[in-house]
């Protein structure tokens, strides 16, 4: 990605602008600049900094889905985790996931196993399998318990969200389109039609219309509320979803758990995550604005609660964990009281030189980004042009965690001096991804670097804050900035981390 782009040096006209850079709006970016249409995407803050870096990082099929009776969303999700394992190796990886089966507690084997069949029958492979409870524990010992039956053995994948969508934006730039962060675009119509967007980069006092033949609304739930959109979006049900992280040794597992929860059995999981483990999740409206949800006390409870049901011999309290963080998933509303009942399906509208889309899933931003350039094909037809459903990045990418994440640039990082290629604190980032991410991946803030080039935020200490002076010549070098400016990122940093992101005690 090259420097943050000004105003003033985009074109004119494009063929085709995108309004939201999460993974709905990346993905659309990445596979119309594959198809030779000149694409302009535009983020109202950073790529990634709505629900696409606060997700649960599961590329899955869904069993819940299975449940509810969404057979078709259920399918087309297995059969995109089983494309993304294959193209997006080291970014997309494999998660084996166990489910005790107690006693005295639901779920039991036998709905569980029909479930798991069918799961298995849409990827086309055998992946899950009984095991006694010996087995279960010796997989996994934190399972240990007098009412413990065994376990479930079965595969989903997961990822790093945020990254996902950085990787499509610099699949996208490298065909062609053009993505900016830290503007906000509303449309501009005339009588007849959607012409084109105005924009707004607040931090540096600009503002600019761009023409474009055709505008998509990808501002997943905002869909609802973006300024001078044509009527036509459906009434979003803002879902909030909450997750504690913590320390690998504080909740040591190998493998992802997934339990339901005493209260209400929803499903919840823990499961291992970039050198730590995520645990949630929530599923409540969500009355608040939209831009920094974050985990309420009742949240906590029903998390300690449903973490202590599963594994009381480790006593954990919310305040062992490392970091919190919640999201607000864009749900069409469909009436139903329970909010888990919702339909996580994703929902498109048009209106004349707009399409608008929300809703959906992670795991199938692909499926969904097709499905809108389809539409999007009677207003551009170059887009049944082009080189059209080809692998999602460029091939022969070491399918490591660092070719994941990087792409081809893995090559120039892990050519940076060796005192570089150590890792930072208890996490599994080195300083040179951090260098190179500085320099080539449009940060704009620090936290953009903490919070969504790396996660380092999510699964340090304390946030990561004992690194910052290790991290301010290289910013300062790779950005221009001044010692005050620097004080300054580092202020804005703490602050924010301790508004959404500190655990629950501090
Ligand atoms: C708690 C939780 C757990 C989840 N877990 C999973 C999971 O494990 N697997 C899975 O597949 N899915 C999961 N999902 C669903 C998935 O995360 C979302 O469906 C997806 O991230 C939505 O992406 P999006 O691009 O539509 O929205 P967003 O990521 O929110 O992107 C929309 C962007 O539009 C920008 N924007 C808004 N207004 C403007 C404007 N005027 N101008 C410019 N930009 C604007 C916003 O800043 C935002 O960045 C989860 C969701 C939640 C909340």
């Amino acid at each position: 990605m090259p420097e943050r782009i000004t105003l003033q040096q985009l074109d004119d006209h494009y063929d085709l602008i995108v309004i939201g850079g999460g993974i709905t709006g990346a993905g659309i970016f990445r596979e119309a600049a594959r198809r030779g249409v000149r694409v302009l995407l535009v983020e109202a803050a950073d790529f990634a900094s709505g629900t696409s870096s606060a997700s649960s990082k599961l590329v899955h099929g869904g069993l819940r889905y299975l449940k509810n009776g969404d057979w078709r969303l259920t399918l087309e999700s297995v059969r995109e985790r089983q494309r993304l394992l294959r193209e997006a190796a080291g970014l997309v990886e494999p998660l084996p996931f166990l489910m005790p089966i107690h006693r005295d507690r639901r779920p039991g084997r036998w709905l569980m196993q029909i479930g798991l069949r069918i799961y298995d029958a849409m990827a086309g492979a055998r992946r899950s399998f009984w095991l006694s409870a010996q087995q279960a524990v010796a997989r996994e010992p934190v399972l240990r318990a007098g009412t413990l039956r065994g376990a479930m053995l079965y595969e989903d994948a997961s990822t790093d969200d945020a990254r996902l969508v950085l990787r499509l934006l610099l699949a996208g730039i490298a065909d062609g389109g053009v993505a900016v962060n830290y503007v906000s675009a509303e449309p501009v119509s005339d009588s007849e039609r959607v012409r084109g967007v105005r924009l707004r980069d607040d931090e540096r006092g600009a503002v600019r219309e761009i023409a474009a033949r055709l505008v998509i609304n990808a501002t997943g739930a905002w869909a609802d509320r973006l300024a001078n959109a044509p009527p036509g979006a459906p009434t979003l049900r803002p879902l909030r979803g909450s997750h504690l992280v913590f320390a690998s040794r504080s909740l040591p597992l190998a493998h992802a758990v997934t339990w339901l929860h005493p209260h209400d059995g929803r499903p919840i999981f823990a499961h291992p995550w970039e050198g730590a483990v995520v645990y949630g999740t929530t599923d409540l409206d969500h009355d608040d604005e939209l831009s920094s949800p974050r985990i309420t006390a009742a949240e906590i409870d029903y998390l300690m609660v449903g973490l202590k049901a599963q594994f009381p011999d480790l006593s954990l309290r919310a305040g062992d964990a490392l970091s919190s963080y919640a999201g607000v998933r864009p749900v069409v509303a469909g009436g139903h009281d329970d909010p888990s009942r919702e339909s996580r399906e994703s929902a498109m509208w048009a209106a004349p030189g707009l399409i608008g889309i929300t809703g959906g899933k992670l795991t199938t931003f692909r499926v969904t980004a097709n499905q809108v350039l389809q539409t999007a094909a009677a207003e551009l037809p170059q887009l049944l042009q082009g080189r059209g459903d080809g692998p999602l990045f460029e091939t022969g990418m070491a399918p490591d965690r660092l070719g994941g994440r990087y792409g081809a640039a893995a090559t120039e990082i892990r050519a940076m001096p060796a005192v570089l290629q150590t890792t930072l604190a208890d996490t599994p980032y080195r300083l040179a991804e951090l260098i190179w991410s500085l320099r080539h991946e449009a940060i704009v803030h620090l936290d953009d670097l903490l919070l969504r080039r790396t996660r380092i935020g999510l699964v340090a200490a304390n946030g990561g804050v004992d690194l910052l002076p290790l991290l301010a010549e290289p910013a300062c070098v790779a950005l221009g900035w001044s010692e005050t400016r620097w004080r300054q990122e580092c202020e804005r940093y703490r602050a924010l981390w301790q508004q959404r992101h500190a655990p629950p005690a501090s």
